[in-house]
């Protein structure tokens, strides 16, 4: 069935008046799903003062209360449609129905319950002082919603991504414009539906489709009337973005590329070790954000290692979303299949040897048609290799062996990027001591996308900017008022 997408604008679908739009491909196969409009200047003015509207209207004078019931029916309605959400999310995207029916789905509902409890347990400080005259002051924090809230969003979890944003900005009295990235229209334009159904006023969830440059992504983040930038993506659009939100000085919240390391140590639980590595570098066909694309393996179970490895990598099964065997589906899109292939060949290129992988599957009947990639495996790259340094974001990885614990600190650190690590070891003291030294904003041990929602999420260095999750979203999504009361 054909799905085009539209714009959410004030509680109404549009397809705006650019008149320009594009073809949306299913990745499995290459089938055309349908048209998505491609907003321009004046969808994202209507976008944005709709926000404002809601934002001075009906949403800003909710109570607490209110605002949490109304966000809650939101997830109730999201699992009630979980089918809907599942078909979209998997035809955008490839994925696997037994991936997206554990992780993105669950986790775009739970987004909004999670923040929901956040918002009703927001406290303040206060601080009473002493003042020359002996009749002292009063000061306290007045937290408020930051306003109209750009979100950015990518296409890899698009509607977990997306509402790890939306929840808490809704839950803390924000509104919000969302442009989805243009690989995946489909769940943002849903949640649309879902607002409308449970009663959310027009206004507050907005969604405008486009490109980046030149288009939706970068008439938003310019546009006066936003008062903060959320986004997820690539380091370089950050970047871009950065410079965007540089007039009027709006605040940004960045969760960015990274270059994840895996610490193997030879006192490992190998099974356990091999079972999280193979998630960790092929879950979602290797576009996951916090994915291990560098495996350290202590030399004594080096070749174990990488032997149990390349048995599960070539034991994983490509094919549809919704057949139950499928173990890994397509990349996004030809583009993106392109530039991962490309780093295939650069691997070969720079010294690789090849494990397994390194090409296109062959794929049979229109499946032949899809953006597809062979999960690969290299060892032998030098350190500066750009297989090495640079993000794939496909189901790759690199695997080198170290002497000392040292050694693997210090490798696992020398990236520019410093979103995530997994660290492998059975002694105790070694993965707390191990684990401080990483550079990174999530350091898993014994495991991997392991998440509870109330901890900092985000990234060191060039893989982000502040932390999002449980209380850390209130620095982002409100702003603090110091009222200070002389008695
Ligand atoms: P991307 O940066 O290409 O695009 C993300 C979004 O930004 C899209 O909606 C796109 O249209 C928009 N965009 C592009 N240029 C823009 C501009 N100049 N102004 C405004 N908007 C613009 O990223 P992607 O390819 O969709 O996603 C993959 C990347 O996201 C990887 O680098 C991955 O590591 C990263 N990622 C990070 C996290 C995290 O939590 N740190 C999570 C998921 C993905």
């Amino acid at each position: 069935m054909r799905r085009d997408a539209a714009h959410f604008i004030d509680g109404a679908f549009t397809r705006g008046a650019t008149g320009k739009s594009w073809r949306n491909l299913c990745p499995t196969d290459g089938s055309f799903i349908g048209t998505v409009p491609e907003g321009g200047r004046a969808e994202i003015d209507a976008a944005v003062k709709a926000a404002r509207a809601a934002l001075d209207g009906p949403w800003g004078r909710m109570t607490v209360a209110q605002r949490t019931d109304m966000l809650s029916a939101v997830a109730d309605e999201i699992n009630r449609r979980f089918d809907d959400f599942l078909e979209a999310e998997c035809l955008d995207t490839g994925k696997p129905m037994s991936l997206a029916s554990h992780i993105d789905i669950p986790r775009g509902a739970a987004n909004f319950k999670m923040f929901t409890d956040v918002a009703k347990t927001v406290s303040t400080e206060c601080f009473p002082m002493a003042t020359p005259d002996g009749t002292g002051a009063l000061n306290y924090g007045l937290r408020r919603p930051r306003g109209v809230i750009a979100v950015i969003s990518p296409w890899n979890l698009p509607l977990l991504l997306m509402t790890w944003k939306v929840g808490p900005a809704l839950a803390l009295g924000n509104t919000v414009v969302v442009k989805p990235s243009e690989e995946t229209p489909l769940t943002a334009t849903l949640l649309g539906e879902v607002m409308n159904a449970v009663g959310v006023p027009k206004g507050v969830y907005n969604v405008v489709h486009g490109l980046g440059p030149d288009s939706a992504g970068e008439f938003l983040t310019q546009h006066p009337g936003v008062n903060g930038i959320t986004f997820t993506g690539e380091t370089r659009t950050g970047e871009a973005i950065m410079k965007q939100a540089a007039h009027g000085i709006r605040p940004v919240s960045f969760e960015l590329g990274g270059k994840n390391p895996a610490l193997v140590f030879a006192d490992c639980d190998m099974d356990k070790a091999i079972e999280g590595t193979m998630r960790s570098v092929f879950a979602n066909c290797g576009q996951v954000c916090l994915g291990t694309e560098r495996v350290y393996v202590e030399r004594p179970i080096f070749d174990e290692f990488v032997a149990r490895l390349k048995q599960g990598a070539e034991g994983l099964r490509l094919g549809r979303p919704e057949d139950p065997t499928t173990g890994i589906g397509p990349l996004i899109s030809k583009e993106h299949q392109g530039k991962v292939l490309s780093y295939y060949a650069k691997a070969v290129e720079e010294g690789a040897t090849v494990i397994t992988g390194g090409g296109v599957p062959a794929m049979e009947g229109d499946l032949a048609e899809g953006s597809w990639v062979q999960p690969t495996i290299w060892t032998g790259l030098p350190d500066d290799a750009s297989c090495v340094v640079e993000e794939i974001f496909g189901p790759c990885c690199h695997i080198r062996p170290f002497d000392t614990e040292e050694e693997a600190v210090r490798l696992a650190n020398a990236t520019p990027y410093g979103l995530a690590a997994a660290v492998w070891t059975e002694n105790l003291s070694r993965a707390h001591r191990v684990a401080a030294k990483m550079d990174v904003g999530i350091c898993w041990v014994n495991s991997w996308f392991l998440r509870d929602l109330r901890t900092a999420f985000g990234g060191a260095k060039a893989s982000g900017i502040g932390r999002e999750g449980g209380v850390h979203s209130l620095e982002f999504y409100t702003e603090i008022t110091n009222v200070c009361v002389k008695l």
